[in-house]
């Protein structure tokens, strides 16, 4: 596992911070980064999820948040409570049209603002679900928070590890350990046949894991049941907790630790 970087003051009563990455939209970062963390929840740590995607905050309707964000008394707001998760997204504090538009600077002050007047209470862990990207913004939140460690994630086909591939370049830059590749849309599995299909290919983001000497932390199917849960607002670790789904990010939980 990951250290926090020393140069950089921590945020008090989070023990650790790991970003959630992607090079490109799409993949399915926001999905791992919220059965990521219900993942972690079952391994029986604390854990939060702040969802930092200024370019289209998703974990309100992942996680079904439904209350407002409230204050705490003096600058702090409670975090919101979903399935044992401490929670809370740009998207509910800011105008996306607003944040969009923000640079770099104006990310990393409102995340560090979401980190330090949350209260969160203590927290093992916080799984920070990034902006896609490998701009401005993205570069200044990797140099600029404390970050434990970042997990990237892919999709098998080429122009997705291609932009995986800056991404991990950048958090290597800033020296921000990266824990490990994510391939996610992995394989098909036809329900009715149990057929196998590699719709975007398979084992490229393993085999690119291997080329550049990161952990590879698991293939996740692309399944109409991952997409259905989410859609529900109950993920599918939180919805099917003994299924094969919930293993698989239960694993790979345990790989980021
Ligand atoms: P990103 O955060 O990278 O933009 P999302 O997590 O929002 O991507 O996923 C994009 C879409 O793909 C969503 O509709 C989501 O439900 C779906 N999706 C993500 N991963 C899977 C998967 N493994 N199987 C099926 N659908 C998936």
């Amino acid at each position: 596992g990951g250290r926090p970087q020393t140069s950089k003051p921590g945020i008090p009563g989070i023990d650790r911070i790991v970003a959630v990455a992607s090079g490109k939209g799409g993949v399915g970062k926001s999905t791992t980064a919220v059965n990521l963390a219900l993942g972690l929840r079952d391994l029986g740590l604390k854990v939060g999820i702040l969802d930092a995607d200024i370019y289209g905050p998703s974990i309100p309707r992942l996680l079904a948040l439904k209350d407002k964000p409230q204050s705490a008394g003096g600058r702090m707001i409670k975090s919101l409570d979903a399935y044992g998760l401490k929670a809370m997204s740009i998207g509910l504090l800011v105008e996306e049209e607003t944040a969009m538009i923000w640079r770099g600077p104006m990310v990393v002050s409102a995340l560090t603002q979401m980190m330090r007047e949350v209260e969160w209470g203590p927290l093992d862990i916080l799984v920070v679900d990034m902006p896609p990207g490998t701009g401005d913004a993205q570069l200044t939140m990797a140099q600029q928070v404390p970050l434990a460690g970042s997990v990237i994630v892919s999709t098998p086909q080429d122009l997705s590890l291609i932009d995986a591939r800056r991404g991990i370049a950048m958090f290597r830059k800033v020296d921000v350990p990266v824990l490990g590749i994510v391939e996610n849309m992995s394989y098909f599995i036809a329900p009715d046949t149990g057929a196998r299909y590699d719709i975007f290919g398979h084992g490229g983001a393993e085999a690119e894991a291997r080329r550049l000497s990161v952990p590879f932390l698991g293939a996740v199917p692309l399944d109409m049941n991952i997409r259905v849960r989410s859609d529900e607002g109950v993920p599918i670790v939180q919805a099917e907790p003994d299924g094969p789904h919930a293993e698989i990010y239960r694993d790979m939980a345990a790989r980021t630790l």
